[in-house]
């Protein structure tokens, strides 16, 4: 009994460009991306080829502005181009949505001055970012930062430690929250700091459980100057500007999250097509064949609630709200789908000779980045109840 093939996903795509678009970005992934990315992962070799090459296309600034350097389409069409990518390695999908993150500060806060300056390079020059907001001692409660910049002259001096920098040692550019003035998300200021700046260093990557080819390391600012005019927005700014960025950020991480289980959902069909036991194909069960359905249903349901959200963006209303369910919903979906798909491929399942293990472990992290899973919850009941009242 043949496997029965993966059949390509069928895309709502607003304009003949977008699907063109996605032409070449299939034709990219099946290239470039997805025959080696089992092996790379495996090796936790970070593909900045493959970044460069993303770049080149045109597919490191597909959201942002043409004028800039940017490739113009709504988020629409920019999140399912990161489905594609996450679907065939996440390390890559979700390097893009770190990439985004990264550029969003610049190009919504910075002074057309800064933007001519500086996105081109970001946008489609080949520069790669990071966004470094997390520290050691500030995840969840990202407003009670340490890192600080001191004003000297014309210039800011950071100094301080970021942790858990995607792209961290790697990285091009680094959009820096700081603390500049009091306590709290109103003494926060965001700077554009390079990668070569004096006094910049990364530590060795953090050890993971997936994505092991994409670093992931502490970043320490040790007396990092930088001019006023790298810095973005207005002095205490900075909490509302990097707030800004992961809303639009938390849809990236849906989008990777739908496609990393989309990727589990089509191992599992083909596997239980091909697969006998009993004298029949195991997808004749109905204990799977409704697990394959609940599957299908709940990645659907997942991409409908991604795209409601980035149609509200793409239309200028608010999305903040719905950013916060996607991702809820998104990365809970990829966590149930990747176990569900290692239960349908039995003990193979739980071998490095599938990828179902691997997308398991990757659909974990999805469920802690840009805003744990708890704080998508206070986000979404925060603008259902008002804030907390203590
Ligand atoms: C692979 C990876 C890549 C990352 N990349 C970046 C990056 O590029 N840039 C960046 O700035 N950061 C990055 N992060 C950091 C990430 O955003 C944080 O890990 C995340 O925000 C959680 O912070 P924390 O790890 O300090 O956990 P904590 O905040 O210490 O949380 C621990 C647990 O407590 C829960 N919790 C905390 N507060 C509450 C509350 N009020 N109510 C209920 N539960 C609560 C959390 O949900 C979690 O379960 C990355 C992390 C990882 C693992």
């Amino acid at each position: 009994m043949p496997d029965r093939a993966p059949q390509p996903v069928d895309r709502q795509l607003p304009t003949d460009e977008a699907r063109d678009l996605f032409s070449l970005v299939r034709e990219l992934v099946q290239r470039e991306i997805a025959p080696s990315a089992a092996e790379e992962e495996d090796a936790g070799r970070f593909p900045r080829g493959t970044f460069s090459l993303l770049s080149e296309s045109g597919l490191l600034g597909l959201p942002y502005d043409s004028d800039f350097g940017g490739g113009n389409q709504p988020y629409e069409v920019y999140l399912q181009v990161l489905e594609e990518l996450a679907a065939a390695r996440l390390t890559v999908g979700l390097g893009v949505s770190v990439h985004s993150l990264a550029c969003h500060a610049l190009a919504n806060f910075g002074t057309k001055e800064q933007r001519a300056e500086h996105l081109p390079a970001m946008l489609g020059g080949g520069l790669l970012g990071a966004y470094c907001l997390s520290e050691p001692s500030s995840g969840s409660d990202a407003a009670s930062l340490r890192s600080k910049a001191v004003r000297e002259g014309d210039d800011w001096v950071i100094t301080g430690t970021k942790a858990w920098i995607t792209h961290g040692g790697v990285a091009d550019f680094y959009t820096v929250l700081a603390r500049t003035g009091g306590e709290g998300a109103r003494g926060i200021t965001a700077f554009l700091v390079p990668g070569d700046a004096e006094g910049l260093s990364a530590a060795a990557p953090e050890k993971k459980m997936g994505m092991k080819g994409s670093p992931t390391a502490q970043v320490h600012f040790d007396g990092v100057r930088v001019s006023d005019a790298r810095r973005i927005g207005d002095e205490g700014q900075g909490f509302a500007i990097a707030l800004s960025a992961l809303d639009s950020g938390r849809l990236g991480i849906a989008a990777c999250a739908i496609g990393v289980a989309q990727a589990a959902l089509d191992e599992a069909v083909s596997y239980a097509t091909g697969r006998e036991q009993f004298g029949r194909p195991i997808a004749d069960f109905q204990g799977l064949r409704f697990m394959l359905a609940d599957m299908a249903t709940q990645i659907e349901a997942g991409r409908a609630l991604y795209l409601t959200a980035a149609r509200l963006r793409d239309a200028g209303r608010p999305f903040s709200k719905q950013a916060a369910m996607a991702k809820l919903m998104c990365t809970d979906t990829a966590m149930k789908v990747t176990t569900d798909a290692v239960q349908v491929l039995g003990g193979y399942g739980y071998t490095a000779d599938f990828p179902a293990e691997r997308y398991m472990r990757e659909a974990k992290v999805l469920q802690i980045v840009e805003g744990t899973n708890q704080i998508q919850r206070m986000v979404i009941a925060r603008h259902l109840a008002g804030p907390e009242t203590r």
